[in-house]
């Protein structure tokens, strides 16, 4: 059975230790290889505070020193939105039937229907549900009915099949977000331990947030 390859997409603006700490107790609950993804265009949403070489190095910085995660910037290199289902078709093509699984935490879960092509996305990989403190548990009802067939409880089942299963990932609940974390930076804080230490190092990594405007 192989290895599966798991994805972790998001903004990471900036990557925080909520994204480090459910990537890492995935790639062990799923016995899998992580890749963060950080989105350049992110379609449903605004566009983030540092730009897309500041976000690919803070996640440098945060990976140093183990290697269960890894940095995959594919869709910084790409020009337009990034949308998923192109980056997993690509990832698809590459890896031939290895079992792919898209990490997605349990409040982006929620909105998948708003996705480019969601209904796609099962077609090319299975999808990792990470838990996250204080999101509602009801999903939309189009979404319950895909999902309702697709659930599976055990990680081994993933590893035989390439895509199309869906399961949960209890992990530990940390109520951290890069929003609360860039209210703090504006408002001259110091979120140092709920950041990666590496992005303490140089003090002009955190410096566009310190200078943001607040909408
Ligand atoms: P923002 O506050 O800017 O929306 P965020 O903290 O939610 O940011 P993103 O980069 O948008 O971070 O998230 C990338 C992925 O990580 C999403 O699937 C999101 O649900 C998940 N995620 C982020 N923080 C956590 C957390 N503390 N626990 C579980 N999942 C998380």
């Amino acid at each position: 059975m192989t290895r599966p390859l798991a994805i972790f997409g998001g903004t990471f603006d900036p990557v925080h230790l909520g994204h480090l700490s459910v990537a890492w107790e995935a790639a062990e609950l799923l016995d899998a290889e992580v890749r963060l993804m950080p989105a350049s265009v992110p379609p449903h949403r605004p566009a983030p505070i540092a730009n897309p070489s500041q976000r690919a190095a803070m996640l440098r910085a945060a990976l140093q020193e183990q290697s269960r995660l890894t940095l995959d910037t594919r869709e910084l290199e790409r020009s337009g939105p990034s949308y998923t289902i192109d980056t997993l078709a690509e990832l698809r093509a590459e890896q031939g039937d290895r079992p792919l699984v898209l990490l997605i935490g349990a409040d982006a879960f929620a909105g998948l229907p708003t996705w480019h092509r969601w209904r796609e996305l099962f077609e090319v990989a299975h999808i990792g549900v990470l838990s996250r403190p204080g999101v509602d548990a009801a999903l939309p009802a189009e979404l319950e009915a895909e999902v309702a067939a697709r659930l599976v409880t055990d990680a081994a089942v993933l590893r035989a099949w390439p895509a199309g299963k869906v399961i949960e990932l209890a992990v530990t609940p940390l109520e951290i977000s890069a929003t609360r974390i860039r209210e703090l930076l504006a408002a001259g804080r110091d979120p140092r331990y709920l950041l990666p230490c590496g992005l303490f190092d140089d003090p002009a990594v955190l410096a566009p947030y310190r200078h943001q405007t607040l909408l």
